[in-house]
C-alpha cells in the first residue's frame, strides 16, 4: 500500500477514535462511539499491515489468530463485576509491550543514529521504558488489589516519601548517563527501579482511592504508547496514546473531584483504608431492624417519590434486569422512580450507566449524585440495592474515616431507606456504615437479584 494512502487512512482512524471519545462522554452516543472506535481501529490496523514496510505475514497471521482467541474467550467469558480487573490487566499488557518495543529498539543496531537525532531517540527509548516499566507493575498490583488477591490496605513503608524521592533521583541520574554513554547498565538499573516503583506506588493507595488509581494508570497506558509510537516512527500510534493518555488524565481529576481528594495526595498514598476509629461493633451502634420483600413492596406501592441507589452488589448479583422490571412497575402505577449514580459506585467509572443501559432503563431518570442529593428531603422511599461506601454518613460525620470528606448520597434524609445487601459485611472501602442502623433504615437481606424478585412479586 503507497505510503500515503497510509497516512491517509491513519488520519481518518485518529478522527474516528476522537469521535469515539465525544460519542463516549454521553450515554445515548455511546453506542455510536464506539461504533467510531471499532472502525478507526479496524482501518488502524488493516492500514499497518498493508504498510510496505510491513512483511512476516505468516507470523502476524499467527500471533494475531492467538491472540484474538485468547481475548475473544476471555471477554466473552468475563463477569461484569470482574471487568475492572480486566482493564487492569489490560494496562499491564500496554506497558510491558512499551518496554519490549524500547528494548528492542535499543538493541536494534541496523541504523546507528548520530548527534541529536540519536540523543532524541535515546531519550524516546528512556521514557518508553519508564513509563512502560511503572505501567505494567503498577496495574499488575492494581489487578491483585482489585480481585481481592492482595488486601486494600495501604502499604506505608517507613520513609516511603524519600524511598520514592531517592528512586526519582537515580532514575534522573541514569537517564543522564544512558543517554551521555549509552550505558545498557544505566537502562537495566532504571527498568529495575521503575518496576519497583510501579508496585510501590499501587501499593501505597488505599482501596477507596482505587477508583483514581484505574484512571491513572488508564492515563499512564496512553503515555506508554504514545513512547512506542515514537519509538516505531508510527504516528497514529502517538495520536491514539496521547488521546488515551489526556482522556485518562482528565477522568482521573473526574475522579478526584469526585471523591474530594487532591491528585498529588492519592499518588503520594497511604489514604484510603482504616485506621481503626471508624469501625465500630454492631452494639455499639445499634440494632439494625429486617424487612420483608413483600413490606419492601408495600412501602413502594404507597410512596409518591422513590429514589434507587445501585452500587457494586447490584453488578455481582446482575439483578439490573429485575429492578428495571421492578422500576416500570413501579412507573406504571404513578409513583416517581428516579435512580441516584454516584461517580464511584461500582468498580470502574460509569459501572452503574453500563448495567441500567444494559437493562434499558431510560436515561432522563437517571441521575447524577450532585442533581439528587437535594432531593432527598422530600423523596419517600430510598433503595439502596448493594451500595455501601457510597451511601456512608461517616464520610461527613466522622474525621477519622478513611473516606472522610467523599461527597456521599445522603440517603438518610428520605423518610425511609431500604438497603439491599447480604450481611451486615463493610463494603470496599471496609469500614462500618452506621446508615444501617438509623431509625428510618431497614435491611433487605438476601442477594439482591432474589430479594427484588420478591418485590416484583408482591408489587402484583
Ligand atoms: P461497596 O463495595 O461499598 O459495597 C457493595 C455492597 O454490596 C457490599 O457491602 C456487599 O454487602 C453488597 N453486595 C455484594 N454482593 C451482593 C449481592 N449479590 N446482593 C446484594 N448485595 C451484595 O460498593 P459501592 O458501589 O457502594 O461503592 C464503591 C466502592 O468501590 C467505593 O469504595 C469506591 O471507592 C470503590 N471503587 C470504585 C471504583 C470505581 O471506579 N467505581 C474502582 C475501585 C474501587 P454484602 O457482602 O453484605 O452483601
Amino acid at each position: 500500500m503507497p505510503e500515503g494512502i497510509t497516512t491517509a487512512c491513519y488520519i481518518v482512524a485518529s478522527i474516528l477514535f476522537i469521535l469515539s471519545l465525544g460519542g463516549l462522554s454521553n450515554q445515548e452516543k455511546a453506542r455510536r462511539g464506539n461504533l467510531y472506535g471499532i472502525i478507526g481501529m479496524l482501518l488502524a490496523v488493516g492500514a499497518t499491515l498493508f504498510n510496505a514496510s510491513v512483511g512476516n505475514y505468516g507470523i502476524i497471521a499467527t500471533v494475531v489468530a492467538v491472540g484474538a482467541v485468547i481475548g475473544a474467550v476471555l471477554a466473552s467469558r468475563v463477569k461484569m463485576t470482574a471487568m475492572p480487573e480486566l482493564v487492569a490487566m489490560l494496562h499491564s499488557f500496554v506497558g510491558l509491550a512499551a518496554v519490549l518495543v524500547g528494548y528492542a529498539t535499543f538493541l536494534d543496531q541496523t541504523h546507528p543514529l548520530e548527534g541529536a537525532v540519536k540523543t532524541i531517540h535515546d531519550v524516546e527509548v528512556y521514557l518508553g521504558i519508564l513509563i512502560g516499566a511503572v505501567t505494567f507493575t503498577g496495574s499488575v498490583v492494581a489487578f491483585g488489589k482489585l480481585n481481592g488477591m492482595i488486601g486494600g490496605k495501604p502499604l506505608t513503608l517507613p520513609g516511603r516519601h524519600l524511598l520514592n524521592l531517592l528512586i526519582l533521583i537515580a532514575c534522573i541520574y541514569l537517564g543522564y548517563d544512558f543517554i551521555q554513554t549509552g550505558s545498557q547498565t544505566s537502562l537495566m538499573i532504571m527498568t529495575v527501579l521503575a518496576l519497583l516503583f510501579g508496585i510501590h506506588m499501587v501499593a501505597a493507595i488505599g482501596g477507596a482511592d482505587m477508583p483514581v488509581v484505574i484512571s491513572m494508570l488508564n492515563s499512564y497506558s496512553g503515555w506508554a504508547a504514545a513512547a512506542t509510537g515514537f519509538l516505531l516512527e508510527n504516528d497514529l500510534l502517538i495520536v491514539t496514546g496521547a488521546l488515551v493518555g489526556s482522556s485518562g488524565a482528565i477522568l482521573s481529576i473526574i475522579m478526584c473531584r469526585a471523591m474530594n481528594r487532591k491528585f498529588i495526595s492519592v499518588i503520594l498514598g497511604g489514604f484510603g483504608s482504616s485506621n481503626g476509629n471508624g469501625a465500630k461493633a454492631e452494639g455499639e451502634q445499634g440494632e439494625a431492624v429486617a424487612i420483608t420483600g413483600t413490606e419492601t413492596a408495600d412501602l413502594l406501592k404507597n410512596a409518591q417519590s422513590v429514589v434507587i441507589v445501585p452500587g457494586y452488589g447490584m453488578a455481582v448479583a446482575q439483578a439490573q434486569q429485575t429492578v428495571s422490571t421492578m422500576v416500570q412497575k413501579l412507573i406504571n402505577t404513578g409513583v416517581n422512580v428516579r435512580f441516584a449514580i454516584h461517580p464511584v459506585a461500582g468498580r470502574m467509572p460509569g459501572h452503574m450507566n453500563v448495567l441500567l443501559a444494559e437493562a434499558k432503563v431510560s436515561y432522563d431518570i437517571v441521575l447524577e449524585m450532585d442533581e439528587i442529593n437535594d432531593d432527598f428531603p422530600e423523596t419517600e422511599v430510598v433503595m439502596v440495592i448493594g451500595a455501601n461506601d457510597i451511601v456512608n454518613p461517616d464520610a461527613e460525620n466522622d474525621p477519622d474515616s478513611p473516606i472522610a470528606g467523599m461527597p456521599v448520597l445522603q440517603v438518610w434524609n428520605a423518610k425511609d431507606v431500604i438497603v439491599l445487601k447480604r450481611s451486615m459485611a463493610a463494603g470496599y472501602a471496609g469500614v462500618e456504615n452506621p446508615l444501617f442502623f438509623h431509625d428510618n433504615t431497614r435491611m433487605l437481606f438476601g442477594d439482591a437479584k432474589e430479594s427484588i424478585d420478591s418485590v416484583v412479586q408482591g408489587l402484583g
